[in-house]
This record gives C-alpha cells, structure tokens and sequence, in this order.
C-alpha cells in the first residue's frame, strides 16, 4: 500500500485532531528554572514529569533494534499499542478486525471495550498460516489484522514470505505480534519495515529483555503513523523511574540468556516426547512449550501440587488437553521433568 493509502485508513476525527500540548512540548530545552509545569521545584529524583516523547531510551533501543526513533512507540505494555491501533483505526460499531485462533487473548479484548467487532480464523491442526482464510475473512470494513508470530499459545512462526504475501495483498493494517522474536530461528519483519507501508510490528521488553514489571512494549512503523500514536497517547505514558531501570538494565547482554532459554527449550522439549503422558510436543520458536497430554487438568493439578506452576490452555479451541509450559531455568526445568516423568 502507498503511504497516502494507508493515512486514509485513519478515523476521522482521529486524523483532525489537535493533540494537547506539554509544557515539555512547548519548551524543549534541558537548561533554567522551570516555571511552566506547575511541579513541585524541590529536586527529589521525581519532581517533574517525564519527556513525553522518551528520546533517551528510545535512542538506546534504535541502537539495538537498528530502526530509527521516529519509527518507534513506547507504550504501557504491547497492550497500549494494540488498544491504540483500535482507537486509531477503527470507528467502534463499524469497522471490523480479524485475526487466528488460537492466540494472544488481548486482541479480543481490545476490541471488546472499543466495540469493535471481532472475527477469527481457526487455525488447523498444524497451526498454519490460513492466507485465504483471513483475506476471505476481510471486507471493506476490516481496518485491521493481528497475526502473532511466534503465536502465543502455539509457539510457531508463520513463514515469513506467507506473511508478507498476504500484507501486501490486504488493504487495511496488519499488526505482526513479534512478543517472542528473539526467541525465534527466522528475522524479525523489522527488516522489511520500509516496504510495507501498512505494516505495524509489536515487541515488547516484557520477554527475552526480563523486563515485563517495567511495563514497556514497543511498536514499530512509518514516521507518518507513529506520530499519529503520539499524539493519541496519553502525553505522560511513560513514568521517569521506568525509564530509567530500563536504560540501566539494556546494558547487560540478554544474549546469553537467550542462548539457554533456547538450549533449555530443545532439552525439555526432546525430554518431554519421550516421556508416557505426553502426546505431542509442538514445535516453538518463543521461551514456551505447548504440550498435549493425556489428562492436561490431571497433570496441572499434579505440577500445582509440587509447586511448578504451568497454564492449562485445554479450553481454547484447537488446544484441547494441552499445557503451556515456560521455559524456566535449568534447575526449575529440571524439576517440572521430573513430576511429569513420574505421573501415572
Ligand atoms: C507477552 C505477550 C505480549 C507482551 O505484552 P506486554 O504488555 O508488552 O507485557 C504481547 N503479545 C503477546 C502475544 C504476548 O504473549
């Protein structure tokens, strides 16, 4: 889609809106005696309010996501922007936004309290990407499609071509949930970000970056369409003490713990096949198994009763008698194993 094409797709009253104005938008300078805020003067690390517009953290983060700053939003969470995308787009009892099933749960919700309506394809047994299904799915009101890849339940990727084969052929945003990329063996859609006008991609630091108490998801597009984010969100939506555990935290390398998250993944995941209960374990490119067994509500219970918290999935349609289980540390790993080892 053209940019042009894409800014179209903007509400209206979104579109002509006049954002309100901090007085950190006002005046952008770091030196003086601020008198325009009416904060209190005595210094004590959180006495006046946080940039708006979150240069510095977002500066370290361009450095390590390798895309520019005004290509960027930081929210409260992924669940800000997937709550800004519906704001943004979708005019409530009218416009539509479709997306898979199983997945992230907050889509749906999201467009429940924004009184967007909501359609899903259910995935095959496979978990594959269903292309025709959803652009079947879609109408002239279907402003916006979630795809999760990795997906949250299943674990697996979509392919990456079949994912920009259906952005490029689809006439409305498509939001690509990338919660658990780092995880993942294939690249990120960050970097085909500048061909795909109509492409928003979520991350967050809630996952492989440890730092989901932090609260701070990230969406990724056009300069044109950040903005518009910008002056939608709530001007302070980011807090100082936040931001700047974050700063200090990016500076130690995940990579390392990534690398075992990984390893541990292939561990459990060769251990648990072997084991009796279990009847398949599918493959996962995120820091989580889902695993079907023979009594999930059995086994949850049994893990619960030695302390190993898992997530029963068994309701969702598609994860019929299935766990969802995290890839913990080695130790913690070790001991999941064994109590499903030794059940029935
Ligand atoms: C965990 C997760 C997120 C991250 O949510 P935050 O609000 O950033 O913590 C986003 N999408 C999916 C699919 C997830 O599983």
């Amino acid at each position: 889609m053209e940019l042009n094409d894409v800014m179209r797709l903007v509400r209206k009253n979104i579109a002509n809106l006049a954002p309100y104005s901090t007085a950190r938008d006002e005046y952008k300078g770091k030196l003086g005696f601020f008198l325009d805020a009416n904060e209190n003067p005595f210094e004590n690390g959180y006495n006046r309010y946080p940039d708006p517009r979150q240069l510095e953290l977002k500066g370290i983060i361009s450095q390590f996501k390798g895309v520019a700053v005004e290509n960027m939003f930081l929210g409260n969470g992924s669940d800000e922007a997937i709550d800004l995308c519906y704001r943004i787009f979708c005019n409530p009892g009218k416009d539509n936004a479709v997306s898979i099933a199983p997945s992230y749960g907050m889509y749906r919700v999201a467009a429940d309290i924004n009184d967007v309506e909501f359609r899903e394809i259910q995935l095959d047994a496979e978990f594959s990407f269903p292309a025709e299904q959803l652009t079947a799915l879609c109408d002239e009101n279907t402003k916006l499609v979630f795809i999760c890849s990795p997906n949250n339940p299943s674990g697996n990727s979509f392919p990456m071509q079949q994912m920009l084969d259906f952005i490029a052929s689809f006439k409305g945003i498509v939001v690509v949930d990338e919660a658990y990329i780092d995880f993942a063996e294939q690249d990120s859609l960050l970097t085909v970000l500048p061909q795909y006008k109509n492409l928003i991609v979520l991350q967050t630091l809630s996952k492989a970056y440890g730092l989901a108490g932090l609260r701070l998801g990230l969406a990724f597009a056009d300069a044109e369409i950040m903005s518009i984010f910008a002056k939608v969100k709530y001007p302070y939506n980011i807090n100082i003490a936040g931001m700047e555990r974050a700063k200090e935290l990016l500076k130690r390398d995940v990579k390392a713990e990534i690398e075992l998250l990984k390893s541990e993944r292939k561990r459990v995941a060769d251990a648990l096949v072997a084991m009796q209960c279990v009847e398949k374990v599918f493959p996962s490119d995120a820091n989580f198994l889902l695993v079907r067994v023979n009594d999930a509500r059995g086994l949850y219970e049994a893990l619960i009763k030695e302390q190993v918290i898992v997530r029963d999935r068994s309701r969702l349609k598609g994860c019929e008698e299935t766990l969802r289980i995290t890839i913990g540390r080695p130790e913690e790993n070790d001991r999941m194993l064994a109590i499903v080892n030794n059940w029935k």
